[in-house]
């Protein structure tokens, strides 16, 4: 039987125990409706929801009255943009300020709002993936109602300085959120400390549930509902609550807070073991901020290498990693964030991502380090544009002024 070493925790986690734990009881026996306040069983429900809702608001620094639940990382985001720049907080202004490696929830929205008559800035980065703060100082207008910037990257783990944006931001008197998603629980979040006005995360990032996450809206920010209904969400995102998913996100939230340092040392750790080996593997480059980068993340780029290909035969040892070049979707473009750190196509073509997490071990680690050696080097045997032991589209000189490089 082959083993399963999951190394891809930034697609989804596995749900913790003491996360399973607390929902259980609420996908059970605990099934009344929280708008039933009248009845023990209703109320009991309603009581759950609140505390979920202030362990989220502890875990990053807000009050829990700041907290709206929602069925996920891209409905926070799309709430967070399309109900703020619907609402009156916008002031009339049509302006709104992302950048170029920003999760498609985010990027598409924006999209969208175009169609509908708004204006988007697409911020550029450099080849760490830092957004390029003096374009943002240039572009920023009294026309900008809102700066989004995610706060870490999911592709390549570079966390951008988010004290700088929204005092950027504020100066110009726009609203600055974050997609926080891959962020929460991996770094020091405080929305108060860091002033920061908006932020989305999930759930299923952080070892709990799918479709549940939230978005911190800071007090006195007006957005129009997303979902009208019932009433519940402060009529923002109204149905029926999701209240297992709300205690597990809860619980989610606390465990990855509380013990992030202990935990992110752990990771750390093994995700420096892992880059040791894998930059032992020749003609291979190191993707995103080498230092300022979340914990658990590893990215890598090999030059004469297929990315699905490579994802496939790692999966016949049981590895599960992700690449940022996918073929099979009918697009020839690598990911949209490795064209904007300026890799070469035919490089980027390579990309791997290896996302790790509490629940892996160095044994684990020295596996993948073992298997991907061997795959690379058989894919590489088999390539057209491998020969004698290295590439003969060499596009090497190009490509180190774009990534780091590992000694
Ligand atoms: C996963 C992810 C999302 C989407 O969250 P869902 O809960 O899957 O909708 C949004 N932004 C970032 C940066 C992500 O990594």
């Amino acid at each position: 039987m082959k083993p399963l070493v999951y190394a891809d925790n930034a697609a989804t986690t596995p749900i913790s125990k003491n996360v399973y734990n607390a929902m259980q009881p609420w996908l059970t026996t605990g099934y009344g409706n929280p708008s039933s306040w009248m009845y023990d069983t209703g109320k009991q429900a309603g009581r759950a929801m609140d505390e979920a809702r202030a362990l989220v608001a502890k875990g990053i620094g807000c009050d829990p009255s700041e907290i709206i639940f929602t069925g996920g990382g891209s409905q926070a985001d799309n709430l967070a943009i399309k109900g703020f720049m619907a609402g009156a907080s916008a002031k009339g202004r049509k302006h709104i300020i992302t950048s170029k490696i920003e999760h498609h929830a985010v990027l598409y929205t924006c999209e969208y709002l175009e169609s509908q008559g708004y204006r988007v800035t697409y911020l550029d980065v450099d080849a760490q993936g830092h957004v390029d703060l003096d374009q943002l100082r240039r572009e920023i207008s009294e026309d900008t109602a809102l700066v989004t910037i995610m706060a870490a990257n999911n592709e390549i783990g570079t966390i951008q300085p988010l004290a700088e944006i929204a005092k950027i931001a504020h100066e110009a008197g726009a609203v600055f959120h974050t997609d926080a998603v891959q962020a929460v629980g991996h770094m020091a979040l405080d929305v108060r400390a860091l002033e920061i006005d908006m932020l989305s995360l999930t759930a299923h990032k952080l070892r709990g549930p799918k479709g549940i996450g939230a978005l911190y809206v800071k007090k006195g920010i007006k957005l129009v509902p997303l979902v009208h209904g019932g009433g519940q969400e402060r009529g923002i995102m109204c149905g029926t609550e999701n209240v297992a998913g709300m205690v597990g996100l809860g619980e989610a939230v606390r465990d990855a807070t509380e013990r992030r340092e202990e935990i992110m040392a752990y990771v750390r750790g093994l995700r420096d073991r892992l880059v040791e080996g894998v930059m032992k593997i020749p003609y291979t480059h190191f993707t995103g901020d080498p230092v300022n980068r979340l914990p658990g993340t590893a990215s890598f780029v090999f030059e004469a290498i297929e990315g699905e290909g490579l994802i496939m035969r790692l999966n016949e040892y049981g590895i599960c990693g992700s690449t940022g070049s996918a073929c099979s979707t009918g697009s020839l473009d690598p990911s949209h964030v490795l064209m904007a750190i300026g890799l070469p196509h035919e490089i980027a073509h390579g990309s791997l991502r290896l996302t790790l997490g509490e629940q892996n071990t160095a044994e684990e680690v020295d596996y993948i380090i073992e298997k991907l050696t061997e795959v690379v080097a058989t894919l590489r045997s088999m390539s057209p544009v491998w020969e004698n032991g290295a590439p003969n589209l060499t596009a090497a000189s190009e490509l180190t002024a774009h990534t780091h490089h590992h000694h």
